[in-house]
């Protein structure tokens, strides 16, 4: 019952805590929630055989202007749009952390990379 209630309870957190500052054009493509001050958690998409389009989260910490994003999105198209929506926002991202190596953490690497971003 309480694994219930939870199931009942996360979508309806989500639909109530909608990032105010970092906004998608395409939440088909990249989605942000802010779950706490200064902690968004993103969301993109991977489409695999077995299981179809799947949703792949991570997390992104802004303090002081300065943000660390904890997975990247799915891959480096979508990786460039959450780094220009950080970005567009005055924020500077300074660190990604990949939680584990496959590409619903990682796939997006590349684009961290060529702007200079350590991970
Ligand atoms: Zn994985």
């Amino acid at each position: 019952m309480k694994k219930f209630i939870y199931f009942l309870l996360i979508p309806f957190l989500f639909a109530c805590n909608p990032s105010k500052s970092l906004l998608s054009k395409n939440e088909n493509q990249l989605a942000f929630y802010k779950i706490k001050k200064n902690t968004f958690v993103h969301i993109s998409f991977l489409q695999t055989q077995t299981w179809g389009k799947v949703g792949c989260n991570g997390m992104i910490y802004i303090h002081k202007n300065q943000a660390y994003v904890f997975d990247t999105p799915t891959d480096n198209e979508t990786s460039e749009i959450l780094i220009k929506t950080i970005e567009d926002q005055n924020i500077k991202v300074k660190g990604v952390v990949v939680n584990h190596f496959h590409n619903d953490c990682l796939g997006g690497l590349e684009a961290f990379h060529k702007k200079g971003i350590k991970s």
